[in-house]
C-alpha cells in the first residue's frame, strides 16, 4: 500500500468507525456466535497473493461483527467497562501510525517524557502523594505482578533476583478474600507460592478486616514464614468495595510490609472530591494501581501504576546489556527498567488526547453521571417487590437477586443462576454473574461512555422481564 492508498483507505475507515459507533446500539450486546462460528469464516491459510482493501472491509462486516461483544455499546453493563472514546481513538490511530518503541528514552523523547508528565497530571487529579512517579503498565495485572516483585526484592534484598527464592525462607501476602484473581496471579508468579497468599475476610461491607489481617502476619510470623506484602483493594471486582487504607497502612508500616494498593477500576471516581476519602491513607501506599482503560474514556491499554520509591522500581528491574547502553542514562528516564516488557507503546498519547480534549471537568461529568444512574437503577431495583438489592450501589455497581414468592432455596438458587444467561441471551444488555457471601446474584456496572439514562432504563426494563419470564 503506498502513501496515497493509505490516505484514501484511512478516511474509509474512519467512516467505518464512526459508522460503527453510530449504530452500536441496535446491536445485541453481546456477540451470537458458537464456538468455532467465527474461526470457520476464516481460511486456513494466510493468501499468497494481495486482496483488495474492499474485500477486507467486507470481511470486517460479513465475519469480525457478527463475532464481537460491543463494550462500546452504551447498555453494556457488564464486568467492569472498557470505555474508549472518540478523542482516545484518535490517540491511538497516531500512535500506530508513528509506530514508535519507547523502550528506553532515547527510542523517543516525546514519549517518555510525555508519559512522565501525563502520569503526574494524574497523579494530581487524583489527589495522590507528592512524591509517586507514574508509569503506564500494560494491565493492572502486570502493576500488580509488577508491585510484588519489587516487595520481592526489597524482603530479601535483591537476593530473591539474584539467587532464586529456593534456600530463602517462605514469605506471605496478603488481601482480602475479595481482591482480584490477578493477586492470586501475580503470587504464584512472583514465586511466593499461591498456597502463601492469605486471604483475609471482611467486615458486612465486604472490606478487609485490619484485625484479621494483623492476626494472619502473627499467624506467619509465629511460623517463621515472613510477611512480605499486602494488596488493598479499592473498588473490589465483585461488589466495587474498599479496603480501609489507613489501618491497613499502619499495620503494612508496624510490620514492615510492602503496600500495593489496587483500584483498577475505582481510581477514577478519585477524579470527584466527594469519593476522595476512598483513598484516605493512600500517602502510606508504596504502589498504586488503576486503569484509565476502564473508566477515564482511554483504550484498553493504558494502566496507570504509581510507586513511592521509583529507584527501588529501577533496581529490581534493572539489567544493562552493552547495546542499550545510552549517553543520557542517569539523567533521563528509561521505563525499560520500570516494568517487565522492554518494548513499549506511545500509550500516553492518547491519554494526553483525552485529557486534553474533555478536560478534567469533562471526564468527572460522565463519572457522576454513570454514578448518578446507578443509584437510579438501585432505586428501581428496589421498588420492584420480587427484586432484592444485595449490595451497592457501590460506586456504579450494584448486584441484585430476583426472589419472586413461592419459589426457595435451591430453586430460588438455581433461578439466580440462570437469570444473568438469560438475560444475556436476551441481547438488550449484557450483565454479569456473580457470587455473593455464597449466593448468586447478578451484577451491573454503569459506565459505558456513551451510556444515558434511557439506556439504563431499557436494561432494566430486559432484566424484569426475563425474569418474570423465567417462572411464569
Ligand atoms: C479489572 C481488575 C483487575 C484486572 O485488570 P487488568 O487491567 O485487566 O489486568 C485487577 N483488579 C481489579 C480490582 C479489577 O477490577
Amino acid at each position: 500500500m503506498d502513501l496515497e492508498g493509505f490516505r484514501r483507505h484511512a478516511h474509509e475507515l474512519v467512516e467505518v468507525m464512526a459508522d460503527y459507533l453510530a449504530r452500536v446500539e441496535a446491536l445485541p450486546v453481546r456477540a451470537r456466535v458458537r464456538p468455532g462460528e467465527i474461526a470457520d469464516r476464516l481460511p486456513p491459510s494466510a493468501p499468497e497473493t494481495p486482496e483488495s482493501f474492499a474485500a477486507l472491509l467486507r470481511d470486517v462486516e460479513e465475519v469480525v461483527l457478527p463475532g464481537l461483544t460491543h463494550w462500546q455499546h452504551p447498555r453494556f453493563l457488564a464486568f467492569f467497562p472498557a470505555n474508549s472514546s472518540p478523542p482516545s481513538v484518535l490517540g491511538e490511530m497516531l500512535t500506530a501510525a508513528f509506530a514508535v518503541n519507547a523502550l528506553i528514552w532515547e527510542g523517543s523523547p516525546a514519549a517518555t517524557e510525555m508519559e512522565e508528565r501525563v502520569l503526574d497530571w494524574l497523579r494530581r487529579a487524583l489527589g495522590l502523594p507528592a512524591g509517586f512517579r507514574g508509569v503506564i503498565q500494560t494491565t493492572a495485572s502486570e502493576a500488580t505482578l509488577t508491585a510484588l516483585l519489587v516487595a520481592r526484592e526489597r524482603a530479601t534484598g535483591l537476593r530473591a533476583r539474584e539467587e532464586g527464592l529456593a534456600g530463602l525462607p517462605p514469605m506471605a501476602v496478603y488481601a482480602s478474600e475479595e481482591a482480584h484473581s490477578s493477586v492470586e496471579k501475580g503470587v504464584g508468579i512472583a514465586g511466593f507460592g499461591r498456597r502463601n497468599l492469605r486471604r483475609i475476610p471482611t467486615d458486612e461491607r465486604f472490606a478487609m478486616r485490619p484485625e484479621a489481617l494483623e492476626a494472619a502476619i502473627r499467624e506467619d510470623l509465629a511460623r517463621g514464614i515472613r510477611p512480605c506484602a499486602v494488596v488493598a483493594t479499592l473498588g473490589t471486582t465483585g461488589v466495587g468495595a474498599s479496603d480501609p487504607l489507613e489501618p491497613i497502612g499502619a499495620i503494612a508500616e508496624r510490620y514492615g510490609l510492602f503496600l500495593h494498593v489496587d483500584a483498577a477500576w475505582a481510581g477514577s471516581a478519585l477524579l470527584l472530591p466527594e469519593w476522595r476519602h476512598l483513598a484516605a491513607g493512600v500517602e502510606r501506599a508504596d504502589s498504586f494501581v488503576f486503569n484509565p482503560h476502564k473508566w477515564l474514556g482511554v483504550n484498553f491499554d493504558c494502566s496507570a501504576h504509581f510507586v513511592r520509591d521509583a529507584d527501588e522500581l529501577v533496581r529490581t528491574f534493572e539489567i544493562l546489556p552493552a547495546y542499550l547502553a545510552t549517553r543520557e542514562r542517569g539523567r533521563v528516564v528509561d521505563y525499560r527498567d520500570w516494568g517487565i516488557p522492554l518494548g513499549r507503546r506511545f500509550r500516553a498519547l492518547k491519554l494526553w488526547f483525552v485529557l486534553r480534549l474533555y478536560g478534567l471537568e469533562g471526564l468527572r461529568a460522565m463519572i457522576r453521571r454513570h454514578v448518578e444512574l446507578a443509584r437510579e437503577l438501585a432505586g428501581w431495583i428496589e421498588a420492584e417487590p420480587d427484586f432484592r438489592l444485595v449490595t451497592g450501589p457501590n460506586l456504579a455497581l450494584v448486584t441484585f437477586r430476583y426472589e419472586p414468592p413461592g419459589v426457595e432455596s435451591e430453586a430460588l438458587e438455581e433461578l439466580n443462576r440462570r437469570l444473568p444467561r438469560a438475560v444475556n441471551d436476551d441481547g438488550r444488555t449484557y450483565v454479569t454473574p456473580t457470587v455473593v457471601r455464597g449466593r448468586a446474584v447478578t451484577r451491573l456496572c454503569v459506565g459505558q461512555t456513551y451510556t444515558e439514562r434511557r439506556h439504563v432504563e431499557t436494561a432494566w426494563q430486559a432484566v424484569v422481564e426475563v425474569a418474570r419470564g423465567l417462572v411464569s
